[in-house]
């Protein structure tokens, strides 16, 4: 029998940990007897044919970098079938019968497609920010809430020192998973989700009577997909500046949360997550997200996670707010 041949892509945003999973599916894969092909650019390169053999020595001293050092991509016309059976001939012409995608929401919602269209397909659930069904938690969520907590950090001992409120915006796209741990861990004032949106007056108020219980500084986290992001804030408060009597100094985190090494968490997450992954494709189950749930690794369906989106325990934002008391 020949040696069975698997891909592995990275696809989506970036996210600390991807270069852990890759490792693993490549060292994991290897191990069983199997040839391991790697995918530059995600789909993109999937559908331009950049597919390259991987050894276990071309993913070394890779374990301990952010990033992905396939590449990653953006392509909007995967959504179309002719462009999957480009990426899908591609593998078949090299022998490849086995894919795992690592990536967030869209990624695998891609590789749901692929699966549907009869290659075995397994996802590693990858993003920062937390969105994906059929996980607790995805690879890269725990590095980008370090990094936002540092920034938040730095921002407390200047705002202690001068009246002034801070605000800092953190990424998530529609979640505001990031934001709100980052605003309960960091002790935020005020977190301004998506879920649960705050007028800029409440805000106002909030931050006013921090000030008058004697807080030394006022602090407010945003997420990017707040209806009241960091720009509409700070306009408001720009505006009402005279009457409020107090600055708002805005910082938009941005991609700085994305380019952290992995800490423990992701760089184990990954590895297993990645690990799981082969050993769910050498079992001839496919079309399934590795995921964690209650400390355990799940397989879900992916027909039961696409399109689907991971409620935020709202619990958390009434905690957040008890404890900025
Ligand atoms: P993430 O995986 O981090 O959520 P995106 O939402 O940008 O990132 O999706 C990454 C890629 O997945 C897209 O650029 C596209 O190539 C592919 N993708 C997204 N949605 C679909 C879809 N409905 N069908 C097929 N491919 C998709």
């Amino acid at each position: 029998m020949s040696t069975r041949k698997i891909a592995v892509l990275t696809s989506g945003g970036d996210a600390p940990g991807m270069n852990a999973a890759i490792r693993a599916v490549v060292r994991t894969g290897i191990a069983k007897g199997w040839e391991v092909f790697g995918v530059r650019n995600g789909y993109s390169g999937l559908v331009e044919g950049q597919i390259d053999p991987l050894g276990a020595r071309d993913v070394g001293n890779i374990l301990q970098r952010g990033g992905t050092f396939l590449g990653s991509a953006r392509l909007p016309g995967f959504k179309d079938e002719p462009v999957r059976a480009t990426g899908l001939a591609n593998l078949s012409d090299r022998g490849i019968d086995g894919l795992v995608v690592i990536g967030g929401n869209g990624s695998q919602t891609g590789a749901l497609a692929l699966s549907r269209a009869g290659l075995p397909v397994v996802g590693v659930a990858s993003t920062i920010d937390n969105d994906l069904a059929g996980t607790e938690i995805t690879i890269g969520v725990d590095t980008a809430l370090n990094i936002a907590l540092e920034a938040i950090d730095r921002l407390r001992v200047t705002a202690s020192s001068h009246k002034r409120a801070f605000l800092v915006e953190v990424m998530g796209r529609n979640c505001g998973y990031l934001a709100l741990m980052a605003g309960i861990a960091g002790g935020a004032d005020s977190v301004v989700i998506p879920e649960a949106d705050t007028e800029p007056e409440v805000i106002a108020q909030i931050l006013q009577a921090a000030w008058t219980r004697g807080k030394p500084h006022a602090l407010v986290v945003v997420a990017e997909g707040a209806r009241h992001n960091a720009v509409k804030l700070a306009q408001h408060f720009e505006r009402e500046k005279g009457r409020l009597g107090f600055d708002l100094r805005v910082t938009t985190l941005g991609h700085v949360q994305r380019g952290g090494e992995p800490g423990a968490f992701d760089r184990l997450l990954a590895t297993r997550l990645a690990a799981a992954a082969t050993d769910c494709l050498e079992r001839g189950e496919h079309g399934r997200l590795m995921g964690l749930w209650q400390g355990q690794i799940r397989t879900t369906p992916l027909d039961e996670i696409v399109g689907q989106t991971k409620p935020l325990d709202l619990s958390l934002l009434k905690l957040q707010k008890v404890l900025a008391q």
